[in-house]
């Protein structure tokens, strides 16, 4: 079927929605809102009415970037008068309760980070209301990208990242991790490029652009993800596939050979995938993360795809995702702590299966760097485990303290209690508590009812308040070292007292992690001859992996080493990680506090970075868009 207009394109929706979500409904598994639900940064009120499913026909124009859609909500309604949504930036054409025509509705007042509650009247035992609506252009969650700005340089491209409070700037949701729904969508965009979402996906591109997709599974509203674009399917193992640019697809499969093998690990650490399919999606370098754990399709930054698989922790944690943070998700965003520590411990313990313990032994130590990097630049409420964003932007608490904290907290439980306990109990907890949500306390109860009671003298050891609900890193924290950082610590000391030239040092076999941790503890007085020295032993600025180059490019900005000007330039121009942004840019401003350097490269570069990027570096460096 080909739709001819819009009006049409709604009229089919409702009607697929009105009739066809009933007949579907049965299969689809759904999730009981928490008594003790509450949450700061929605205005839906769950208890009262809630979003089940989760019907979403849309039409995507790359010409005006714009989504205009419908989205049809199965509803759960205790005799409420009204139901709640969270929206930003949406233009509301119209909303139906029950199929009656022109429902009563009004959005609230704009709160400049929650947007508008839209408030719809519900009259009595209403079970399902459609929302037809536009996005705005600056709808915050969706990037559009010119041909210019993909790999390679075709077509236009189009991702959305919805976590964390991002998904209401181009759904009309309860957009809280807390409420979870299941949901089907029909997009239609341009018959050139494929569209995928999170839920079951098409391998092949079809004639008329249209695609449908099935979610059975109830997520919550921040794992609503879709990329549009000219991408190719090839697949990996039985379960596991890669989604890339034409020009991308052959390394991207090489780089993510391992995937299969990661499946397995993690099946055999934590219980069964319960997603079906586990593919991923390499994106063009604007992505602001590294990953993002959208269910059955993590998408990726092109950044990770290093020729050597060495950088590739970063799929094992989206992986991990689909138990911590998918399957069991953190109540509200001051409890991320139970989405990202748990995640970056399970990474590791995927690693460790996959590469041994010398090789984890490194990611904790980098790791641990920077968190106490991090916590030293934090005020100190935001450096205990339990957050307390409210009023804040969530993206506030993205910090290495829910992660790194959160693992070495994990960590110093298994030490105590041992690994086969420990283990059994996350098994459990996985299984217990699979898609619902949990909250610190909620959390804390279960462990010490379940682990730390049966050792009243190693629950003491712990001192679980110090970590959850106090500052900085514990001094009980693990042990972290590593032989392998050690020999390049020698390394490098040899060369600096001037025993060695850099060619002579025995770099042969060193993972990215080696050469990271080199180029982290360069000493800070280096002189030109030594910079030029290493970059001609080494090809730092030639170096085609991004971890090695934004390390590197933090050394030439410190000490004005000109020739890696143009490459420094053409890095941040075209790589939108906020990771690498943020060290980037202010190493610039503190090598020249008149930012002029910062915000000439900054202008140039600024198109190409996601909101979240932009939203961080423009605080930054002060930058006023309007005044481009
Ligand atoms: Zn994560």
């Amino acid at each position: 079927m080909r739709y001819t207009n819009i009006a049409l394109l709604f009229i089919v929706g409702l009607l697929i929605a009105s009739c066809g979500s009933k007949e579907t409904k049965t299969e689809m598994k759904q999730a009981d809102i928490p008594k003790d639900w509450s949450d700061p940064h929605s205005y839906a009120k769950p208890l009262e009415a809630a979003v089940k499913h989760l019907n979403w026909i849309a039409q995507v124009s790359f010409k005006t970037k714009k989504i205009k859609a419908s989205a049809t909500w199965d509803i759960e309604n205790n005799n409420a008068d009204s139901i709640v949504f969270d929206t930003r930036n949406l233009d509301i054409h119209k909303v139906l309760v029950d199929g009656a025509d022109e429902a009563d509705y009004y959005l609230g007042d704009n709160d400049p980070v929650l947007g508008q509650p839209l408030v719809i009247k519900l009259p009595e035992g209403a079970e399902w209301v459609a929302i037809n609506y536009s996005t705005s252009k600056d709808a915050e969650a969706l990037q559009w990208l010119n041909a210019q700005q993909t790999h390679d340089k075709n077509n236009p491209f189009l991702f959305t990242q919805s976590q964390a409070i991002l998904a209401r700037t181009w759904i009309p949701c309860q957009d809280s991790p807390g409420i979870r729904f299941t949901y089907e969508a029909e997009v239609k965009s341009r018959p050139e490029l494929l569209t995928l979402m999170s839920a079951e996906n098409p391998v092949k591109k079809n004639a008329d652009g249209i695609y449908k997709f099935k979610m059975t599974e109830p997520i919550p509203s921040y794992l609503m993800a879709m990329a549009i674009g000219d991408v190719e399917f090839q697949k990996i193992g039985e379960q596991t596939g890669v989604y890339a640019e034409p020009g991308m697809i052959e390394a991207s499969a090489n780089e993510f050979a391992n995937m299969d093998s990661m499946l397995v690990a993690a099946e055999k650490l934590y219980g069964k995938y319960r997603w079906g399919r586990y593919d991923v999606i390499v994106l063009p370098p604007s992505f602001p993360f590294g990953g993002m754990e959208n269910p059955r399709l993590t998408f990726s930054t092109p950044t990770i795809i290093a020729g050597d698989r060495s950088l590739t922790s970063l799929i094992a944690h989206e992986l991990a995702h689909s138990w911590s943070g998918n399957l069991v998700t953190n109540a509200n965003w001051n409890d991320f702590w139970l989405n990202e520590g748990f995640t970056v411990y399970f990474e590791r313990r995927i690693m460790e299966e996959l590469y041994g313990k010398d090789y984890v032994n490194m990611l904790r130590e980098l790791g641990m760097q920077d968190l106490k990097k991090e916590v030293a630049d934090l005020p100190a409420r935001d450096t205990w485990l339990k957050l307390d964003l409210d009023g804040r932007n969530p993206d506030d608490g993205m910090t290495s303290v829910a992660y790194e904290k959160g693992a070495f907290f994990l960590e110093k439980i298994e030490e105590l209690y041992g690994r086969k306990k420990f283990d059994k109990f996350l098994n459990t907890y996985f299984e217990k508590f699979a898609f619902e949500t949990m909250t610190t306390e909620k959390f804390v109860s279960y462990l010490d009812s379940s682990l730390l009671s049966s050792d009243t003298a190693l629950k003491a050891k712990l001192r679980l308040n110090d970590w959850i609900y106090g500052p900085g890193i514990p001094d009980n924290a693990p042990e972290v070292t590593s032989e392998r950082f050690q020999r390049v610590e020698s390394a490098l000391k040899a060369w600096s007292d001037g025993a060695f030239e850099a060619k002579e040092l025995k770099t042969a076999g060193w993972s990215s992690h080696e050469w990271l941790h080199f180029l982290r503890n360069l000493p800070d007085t280096l002189s030109n001859e030594q910079m030029t020295e290493l970059d001609q032993s080494f090809g730092f600025t030639k170096s085609g992996n991004s971890e090695i180059l934004a390390a590197w490019f933090e050394h030439t900005i410190k000490h004005n080493y000109k020739p890696a000007d143009d490459a420094l330039e053409s890095f941040l121009v075209s790589v939108g990680r906020r990771k690498f942004l943020v060290p980037l840019y202010s190493a610039l401003t503190e090598a020249d506090p008149s930012k002029k350097r910062a915000t000439a490269i900054y202008k140039k570069a600024r198109p190409n970075y996601h909101s979240v990027s932009t939203n961080t570096i423009d605080e930054m460096l002060n930058y006023q868009k309007d005044k481009e």
